[in-house]
């Protein structure tokens, strides 16, 4: 039976390391990116439809694009694309709780939910290796959507090992007026550079040691984002809200993936309650997000 409507809840992610080297000939850094998916959710619903149709509900929703450019709808023409007799005439329904342009994967999340729940729509029968694929087409960090948990990711972030985790770490997201671009944030971090040599970007093993043992005091320990001082160049009032967080009780703060969203790491579920209370009260953010890690990929919630 072919189904009516299918919804993949889909999660945001944390980058606990994102070490950055040179600038590619292709334009792209080669990256030592470590993600941990975290348990803020974006929901996509997807229906057969006359044509593509693309809506979106939720925070920040006037934000994101409901047209072709959605990254949603780049996911299912993508899949259509690769099947003979399959057309795209979908109706993709997004229900956003990922901060839009903070650095949390908020697009790519979508992407992948998208791609999953349109695979279950049309019974297209995608393996998990030609889901990873078309997913690393649309984007370096969707195919870590995808797949969720905790993974490193090489090349441009898209080449993931999985990682062993030991337990939950609880954080809280202090989440920015307004986002960041990407691509001028990774312009900013070569700007800074100049001409100093980069290393190659390597997965510290510290780092890796705290995941597996779930250590909190240890990972704070370890996180490090080489786009945080471009971050905060472009966006100089983050010092005050990464200061802020640190005073409050986190065991360490940073700056998520290109930002503008920051991530504090407390200690247990209880101090991160009362950090994210400090924050609020601070002035120094939109909003504050209290969640934990590692989260499950994009799974099938429903289907109809
Ligand atoms: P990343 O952490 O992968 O760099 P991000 O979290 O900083 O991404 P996104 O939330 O993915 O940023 O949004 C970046 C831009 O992508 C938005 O400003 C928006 O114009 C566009 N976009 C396209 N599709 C989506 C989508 N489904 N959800 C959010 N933004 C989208």
């Amino acid at each position: 039976m072919t189904s009516r409507s299918v919804t993949v809840r889909v999660p945001a992610k944390v980058n606990v390391q994102l070490a950055v080297g040179g600038p590619r000939p292709d334009g792209f850094h080669d990256l030592a990116n470590v993600f941990l998916a975290v348990g803020l959710y974006d929901e996509v619903t997807v229906t057969p439809a006359d044509g593509l149709r693309i809506t979106v509900e939720g925070r920040d929703a006037d934000q994101v694009p409901a047209d072709a450019s959605n990254l949603a709808a780049r996911a299912a023409l993508a899949l259509a694309a690769r099947r003979e007799g399959v057309t795209p005439d979908v109706h993709i329904h997004i229900v956003k709780d990922i901060p839009v342009a903070g650095g949390m994967a908020g697009g790519s999340a979508d992407a992948a939910a998208a791609l999953l729940a349109c695979d279950a729509l049309w019974g297209t029968g995608a393996g998990r290796e030609e889901m990873l694929e078309i997913c690393a087409e649309l984007g370096s960090d969707v195919p870590f959507s995808l797949v969720g948990g905790a993974a490193l990711g090489r090349g441009r972030g898209e080449l993931l090992t999985a990682l062993p985790v030991g337990g939950a770490f609880h954080w809280v997201f202090a989440v920015a007026d307004g986002g960041l671009s990407t691509p001028a944030v990774y312009r900013e971090c070569d700007r800074l550079r100049g001409d100093a040599a980069v290393p190659e970007p390597e997965p510290a093993p510290a780092l890796l040691d705290a995941l597996r043992t779930g250590d909190p005091v240890a990972l704070a320990a370890s996180l490090a984002n080489d786009l945080q001082a471009a971050a905060v160049s472009l966006r100089p009032s983050l010092a005050a809200t990464l200061a802020a967080g640190t005073d409050a009780g986190a065991l360490a703060g940073l700056v998520s993936g290109s930002g503008p969203t920051c991530a504090f790491l407390a200690k247990d579920a209880e101090s991160a309650r009362s950090v994210a209370a400090a924050l609020s009260a601070s002035g120094t953010c939109r909003a504050v997000r209290v969640t934990s890690g590692p989260a499950e990929g994009a799974t099938v919630v429903r289907q109809s």
